[in-house]
């Protein structure tokens, strides 16, 4: 691996991309300091289980730390609980809220984002929570108790997601959607409806095309006051639409933002030695070079190895395609790769309505998939199809959509 002449790195940011990084500088053979710089409590922790398996009191929270406070210290990793106030990229150094400064050779963002508020009254009242964050999960974790009546604010991922915990859970639950569909951002109306069926045999009240107005307190509860003039009587309300990216503290720092930290192929952001992975991470797309963000955990995996290479002066250009995956009941979403409107769509029905849908290029390429099934059901299929992608396989659309050619055979 070549070597940078830093002999410092700080990373903005202990969480999933962060920790990562860190884990892999050292593994890649860097032997200066690194200081990882976080403002949340706990060592660097996987968030997909906040919103599944830690409602459901499946996992415990220390369950999802990447790295725990002996493999820090092993990996002889800085970490500081703090927040990074500022930055100058010049003198090098980040001003940390615990009046430290740190000086750097090169410096990495991977400071994710935070919650989306929702801009109406009531939004403070407690009771009133979000999901990013182990002490999040904790506070939503408290207040779900059978019988106790939660509402959902945003028809997303995650809103999805906690929405099926709550339910295991026995509360009853109601979900409003500003838009016309579930997922709307990311996934196409024939997956969202199979999904919206799930959660409404489960028991979900949904509501499309809705938002709130207003939240007030009503007799130890809240009343959510809807833009149908409805008002609707819980517990608690899960506000989940989405995040902000992180990209003041660069702007402020003189690097170039448009809807995230905006970085080239090799994570490399307008300043020279600051890179930037992760959620907070605009970049071209591998394949089309459509300029994106990703919010996944894959996303923060792969960025965090490209990520450490470039630190420590490698020149790897980005090259994993995209995969999510979402968990809801016994059913699993995936998708991978770049399904777009403008490709050819094929849908796959197959056994108990699960559904592939493969999106094809001019020249017959999978480029992208989504699917939606019974977990247990579909989880084969779903890893074959997105090693399609991966391999950019070609096959036909009458091929792809029938039930019976085993899409092994297409590998
Ligand atoms: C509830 C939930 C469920 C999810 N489920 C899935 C899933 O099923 N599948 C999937 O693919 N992805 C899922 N994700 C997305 C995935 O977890 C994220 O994409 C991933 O965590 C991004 O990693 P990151 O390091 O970029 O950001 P983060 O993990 O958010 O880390 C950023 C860290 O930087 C800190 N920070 C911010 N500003 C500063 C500052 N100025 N100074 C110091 N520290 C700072 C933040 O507090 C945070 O700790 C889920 C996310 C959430 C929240």
């Amino acid at each position: 691996m070549p070597h940078t002449n830093s002999s410092s790195i700080v990373i903005v940011g202990a969480g999933h991309c962060g920790g990562r990084t860190a884990q892999y500088l050292r593994e890649f053979g860097f032997a200066g300091a690194i200081h990882l710089v976080g403002d949340e409590a706990s060592p660097p922790y996987e968030r997909p289980a906040l919103s599944k398996e830690v409602l459901t009191a499946a996992k415990p929270l220390d369950a999802l730390d990447l790295l725990t406070a002996e493999r820090m210290e092993a990996l002889a990793l800085t970490r500081h609980c703090a927040s990074v106030l500022s930055i100058d990229t010049v003198g090098k150094t980040a001003l940390l809220s615990n009046g430290q400064t740190l000086g750097f050779g090169a410096l990495l963002f991977a400071n994710g984002g935070r919650p989306r508020r929702l801009g109406i009254p009531g939004e403070e009242l407690p009771g009133v929570l979000s999901l990013r964050t182990k002490d999040d999960a904790a506070r939503l974790l408290g207040r779900l108790r059978a019988g106790q009546h939660l509402a959902v604010i945003g028809g997303g991922f995650i809103g999805l997601e906690v929405a099926a915990s709550a339910r295991k859970l026995g509360c009853e639950v109601t979900l409003v959607e500003a838009g016309p569909q579930l997922m709307g951002r990311v996934v196409p109306a024939v997956l969202a409806d199979c999904a919206r069926a799930v959660h409404a045999s489960q028991g979900v009240q949904l509501h499309c095309h809705v938002s709130p107005v207003r939240i007030e307190p009503q007799d130890q509860r809240l009343a959510l006051t809807l833009s149908d003039g409805s008002t609707v009587l819980v517990d608690t309300v899960l506000v989940g639409i989405g995040i902000v990216p992180g990209v003041a503290l660069a702007e402020a720092a003189g690097v170039a933002v448009a809807r995230g930290i905006l970085v080239d192929a090799q994570l490399r952001t307008n300043i020279p030695d600051v890179y930037a992975a992760g959620d907070v991470a605009e970049f071209p797309s591998p394949d089309s070079g459509t300029l994106m963000r990703q919010e996944t955990w894959h996303n923060a995996e792969s960025q965090a190895r490209v990520a450490a290479q470039n630190l420590l002066g490698a020149q790897v250009a980005l090259s994993a395609k995209p995969w999510f995956w979402s968990d809801q009941y016994d059913y699993q979403l995936q998708l991978s790769g770049e399904p777009a409107p403008g490709l050819v769509q094929v849908v796959r029905a197959q056994e108990g309505g699960d559904l592939i849908l493969f999106y094809l290029n001019g020249s017959s390429k999978i480029v992208g998939i989504c699917g939606w099934g019974l977990t247990a059901r579909i989880a084969r299929d779903l890893k074959i199809a997105r090693a399609l992608v991966e391999r950019g396989a070609s096959a036909s659309a009458e091929v792809l959509a029938d039930p019976a050619t085993r899409l092994k055979s297409l590998l």
